[in-house]
């Protein structure tokens, strides 16, 4: 079986980012860095440490369209002519990369504004969104895959899991053979994957819950037969079913706790949020992960 590489690329804020080198043919990138030239450089340098060039690169697996797994994409298929191989919906945000991210800032200002935001707080989110259109960029997808499909990377066949909820793009690359899976940010070893609020496709359709699909598709990876899971950001996470079960006791001690707020007649989010907030102040395991500190400012 070839050698899996763990190459760690830069990332502000979370401090790192996980890529994946699979030593076999087609030489195989899963995910790639945010677009900077930080991130640029430091995967020349890992590869380098292998032996590798970005130009012997021959196929690149985006787990989900987030910035720091896809934005490298488009350079690195320009650097080396390697194909991208991605979900549908994935394929759908690298070519539409731009309106996108435009429509999902619209979004999130007005939901702040409508739970009564202060306009200052909705302006002073604005570097962040602009940090996603600089780091970002939009890609092609050469092959388009879906749920149930298998691709031949790295020296070994990869199934196609769609568990979407973290983002609505997260896919897992199963390889059945060995018992490990690439799964992006659905499941980290060290920080509690969030569940972005998204916009709905069509006007007038149901909101997305994110979390509720989050979970769900969390419960389906917990019993799957896996060994190793090749996370986005920090270790290999070894017992997913221990890990896993440790998140939805989180969820399930969260969603109590704002359950109290919630309840309370004519509430803003804003409001629940703040008492959210001084709740993990009693009690600290319940403070939000970065990860999730991010959407929560969001939803504010
Ligand atoms: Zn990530």
């Amino acid at each position: 079986m070839s050698e899996i590489r763990q190459l760690e690329l830069p990332l502000p804020w979370l401090g790192s980012v996980n890529v994946w080198l699979l030593e076999g043919d087609p030489l195989t990138l899963v995910d790639t860095g945010a677009r900077s030239d930080a991130a640029e450089e430091a995967l020349d340098r890992e590869l380098s440490r292998y032996g590798y060039e970005v130009s012997d690169l021959e196929l690149v697996l985006v787990t989900h369209h987030h910035l720091d797994h896809s934005g490298l994409a488009a350079a690195i298929k320009k650097r080396s002519g390697a194909r991208i191989a991605a979900h549908r919906e994935t394929a759908r945000w690298g070519l539409e990369y731009e309106e996108r991210a435009r429509a999902e800032r619209l979004f999130t200002q007005r939901l702040m504004a409508a739970h009564g935001v202060p306009e200052k707080v909705v302006e002073d989110s604005a570097p962040f969104f602009e940090y996603i259109v600089e780091s970002s960029s939009p890609f092609t997808t050469d092959r388009v895959l879906s749920d149930g499909d298998t691709i031949h990377a790295g020296g070994r066949t990869l199934r196609v899991v769609f568990r979407p909820g973290h983002s609505t793009t997260d896919t897992l690359f199963v390889d059945d053979d060995s018992c490990a899976a690439f799964v992006g940010d659905h499941l980290l070893a060290t920080i509690t994957s969030a569940a972005e609020i998204m916009p709905t496709e069509l006007p007038g359709d149901e909101r997305r819950r994110a979390l509720l699909e989050y979970l769900a598709n969390l419960r389906k990876t917990e019993v799957m037969q896996l060994v190793r899971c090749y996370t986005g950001h920090g270790p290999v996470v070894e017992d997913h079913r221990a890990l896993i079960e440790e998140r939805l006791a989180f969820h399930a001690e969260r969603r109590d706790l704002i359950a109290a707020p919630v309840r309370r007649p004519l509430i803003f989010a804003r409001s629940t949020c703040s008492d959210f907030h001084r709740c993990t102040v009693k009690m600290p395991q319940l403070r939000p992960s970065h990860n999730q500190k991010g959407i929560l400012l969001r939803a504010l």
